[in-house]
């Protein structure tokens, strides 16, 4: 093979990463985003079939029915994904990512622990891929509801997880030195035990970190795995390895922190204080939640100044988005002022509410972050709850709350209060909302697309 292929590829891989940068830049605005999502997907392609070109690749054939068996995995699975499952599924994706990670470490290790540059390498992707494939296949377990989302909390568990960690690296330090290959064995099973314990005690309310984390981890692992290769036996062809580790570790290192500070709360606070796992002490929730029928709720927001609505997991899960954009364009062609609050974190997946909103065509204008809306509260006439649960829980802001600390939306403050739910049902962190019990809360029951809709048919008679 000639210098000019080698040349010709690394060209292509210089092209792609300027792509990606493109692409991840597009990402961040909901107008730009698709197009950002495209971009990104052409320049991985890209990059992948000019690492077919690559002399140091052989058993295409192997390497084919992976392709194709991935490839069709994955394009069914995101076919057939509810929005709503998105974050199990990015789990468990990037589970595979960690997964496969730490499996080429473990092929370059067996392949050889005498080169020690190469092999130092390995085994850190091996560590950082091993913990991320076991727990993101816990934070799957508990997203998909397969495993209680509250935390589990065993007794000593800094000390234990501690131990686990220095036991497992010390087996392949061993390995190592040693140039003994069987000690890899117990190193993979103590690291993935480590993952494992890693991951339990978090609670549901802190999965976004907790993805995003492993999603960055996964990453670091490929791109350690990378530079092995490319002083190994893969040669030019790890820079794709690299290229992309490097990409998704500082993108998911980023989205972490952001996720973090949503939360407010920091990322080592997450993974070592069992957040929530503290049950609330203190007095009961007072009172009783008391319903309103959609003919009320409906005059109620007719005759507004302003309408703050709080979009939640519930509209999702219910595809609602659409009744709500006919229900806001009724309320403003009546003169209501209509604005809606997005928390970072509702929903199941970062940016899901403005994916959601955007989708409907709710212009973005109409959208306020929290900080923006919080003040405006006090001054708003009602304020409509639709799904919501964790995001809008005042238990927030009381000292021994499991949820203390996590900034949510101030909806309590508004004058009136209309909460669309089907029922009793708690929030994905399983903690009571006294919102509901407030004497200026209302429950309008049922399906969060059927109750928009009842509304909207009220207002409309009212037309
Ligand atoms: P929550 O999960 O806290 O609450 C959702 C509420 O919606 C429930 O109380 C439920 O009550 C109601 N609901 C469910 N289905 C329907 C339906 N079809 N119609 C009407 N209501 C329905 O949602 P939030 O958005 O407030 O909070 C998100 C939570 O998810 C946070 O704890 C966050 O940390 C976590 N999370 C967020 C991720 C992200 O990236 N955004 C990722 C992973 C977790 P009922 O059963 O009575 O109807």
């Amino acid at each position: 093979m000639t210098a000019g292929v080698s040349d010709a590829i690394d060209a292509v891989y210089v092209a792609a990463v300027l792509v990606f940068i493109l692409g991840l830049r597009a990402m961040s605005g909901p107008a730009t985003a698709r197009r950002g999502i495209v971009f990104a997907g052409g320049a991985m392609l890209a990059a992948v079939v000019a690492t077919f070109f690559s002399p140091h690749l052989s058993n295409f054939l192997l390497i084919f029915l992976g392709v194709a068996i991935g490839g069709l995995g994955g394009w069914y699975w995101a076919r057939v994904v509810k929005m709503t499952a998105m974050p199990q599924m990015v789990a468990i994706f990037n589970g595979m990512g960690g997964g496969s990670a730490a499996a080429i470490a473990a092929v370059e290790l067996l392949g050889g622990l005498a080169n020690r540059s190469t092999a130092v390498l390995s085994v850190a992707g091996a560590i950082i891929g091993s913990i991320s494939i076991a727990g993101s296949l816990i934070a799957f377990l508990k997203l998909q509801g397969w495993m209680t989302s509250k935390p589990i909390v065993l007794p000593g568990r800094q000390v234990i997880n501690t131990a686990v960690l220095v036991v497992g690296v010390g087996f392949g330090g061993y390995a190592l030195v040693g140039l003994d290959a069987f000690w890899l064995l117990p190193f993979f099973v103590f690291l993935l035990l480590y993952g494992v314990l890693l991951t339990l005690p978090i609670g549901g309310a802190d999965m976004p970190v907790v993805i995003s984390l492993f999603n960055a981890l996964t990453g670091i692992a490929v791109g350690l795995d990378g530079f092995a290769l490319v002083n190994g036996p893969l040669g030019d062809a790890g820079y794709a390895m690299v290229i992309a580790g490097v990409l998704v570790g500082a993108a998911g290192s980023l989205l972490t922190f952001l996720m973090a500070k949503a939360m407010n709360r920091s990322v080592s606070n997450v993974f070592f204080g069992a957040f929530g796992a503290t049950e609330e002490t203190g007095a009961a929730i007072q009172g009783s939640m008391k319903p309103i029928e959609p003919a009320d709720a409906a005059v109620q927001m007719a005759y507004a100044s302003q309408v703050v609505i709080v979009p939640g997991y519930g509209m999702a899960v219910a595809q609602a988005q659409q009744k709500v954009k006919e229900l806001a364009d009724l309320l403003q062609a009546k003169g209501v002022t209509v604005k809606f609050a997005i928390h970072p974190v509702a929903g199941r997946m970062p940016g899901h509410m403005n994916v959601l909103l955007a989708e409907a065509g709710i212009p973005y204008d109409r959208l306020f972050d929290r900080d923006e809306i919080n003040a405006e509260f006090p001054a708003t006439d009602v304020a409509l709850v639709i799904g919501a649960n964790d995001v809008v829980n005042p238990a927030a802001h009381r000292q021994g709350s499991p949820l203390y600390g996590m900034p949510i939306l101030d909806v309590e403050q508004a004058k009136n209060i209309i909460v669309i739910k089907r029922g009793q049902g708690k929030g994905f962190a399983g903690i009571e909302n006294d919102l509901f019990y407030r004497d200026n809360t209302r429950m309008l029951y049922g399906d969060a697309q059927s109750a928009v809709g009842q509304l909207v048919t009220e207002l409309k008679k009212s037309q």
